[in-house]
């Protein structure tokens, strides 16, 4: 029995730091200081954006962990990463008090294949988790205000160029939710979890603006370099 719990405690736990394998832990204290430590803001859309980390192949593991396992620690890596980048965003921006957080929605196939929307899941984490200051300041909408189209190709394999084609109106807002955010003034902050080319964010960007909502910025648990600005 003891040695089947812990079997299980290592699936949901790993016993191995999911960026450097050190063992005994699912992120060892100097990762979790690189994701808590390495935030910066750059502009997209003339919005103000942050994001915890450079994306590179072994974030990638850890998003895609995140996501398509639905592996806890990867999970606690993406809300630590969020919280990191939302410390660097109030640096440079003003967050009004009650400003809903807006997960960037994956495509609705993905959402199936998943049992749900994980980032709209995650972004519900953010303000019950008291340990994180981002909690103070935001909600999460019951329902999710963005939706992806469901003829956005899929994006591999597409140059930089067909991506941003392919993504340019990709998103849209729910009507009813996004009347009442409207009437209520109520300001909107977008959370993702990768931001490459920055398509899906402007995407999402220009469908609040076309519905008169006020989008304060974005956060995101990591980036390219490119969008970094990390030579
Ligand atoms: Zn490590």
């Amino acid at each position: 029995m003891r040695m089947f719990l812990d079997a299980i405690r290592t699936l949901i736990y790993p016993s191995y730091c999911l960026m450097c394998n050190q063992p005994n832990t699912p992120l060892c204290t100097s990762c979790r200081y690189k994701w808590q430590n390495s935030s910066r803001d750059f502009l997209i859309s003339n919005h103000k954006v942050s994001a915890a980390i450079p994306y590179d192949d072994r974030v990638a593991r850890i998003v895609l962990s995140a996501k398509e396992d639905n592996l806890e620690a990867a999970k606690d890596c993406i809300l630590i990463g969020l919280n990191a980048a939302f410390r660097q965003l109030v640096r440079v921006q003003d967050i009004p008090d009650a400003t809903l957080l807006i997960s960037i929605p994956s495509s609705q196939a993905a959402n199936r294949r998943r049992g749900g929307d994980y980032l709209f899941n995650l972004s519900h984490q953010i303000p019950k988790n008291s340990k994180y200051p981002i909690s103070k300041l935001l909600t999460a909408p019951k329902a999710p205000l963005l939706f992806q189209k469901s003829n956005v190709r899929d994006q591999s394999g597409l140059t930089a160029r067909e991506r941003m084609q392919n993504m340019e109106s990709a998103i849209y807002v729910n009507p009813r939710i996004a009347a009442k955010l409207k009437d209520s003034h109520t300001t909107v902050l977008l959370m993702d979890d990768v931001i490459t080319s920055g398509a899906t964010l402007k995407s999402a960007i220009s469908a609040l603006v076309a519905s008169k909502i006020t989008v304060i910025g974005a956060i995101a648990a990591c980036a390219s370099r490119h969008q970094m600005r990390i030579p």
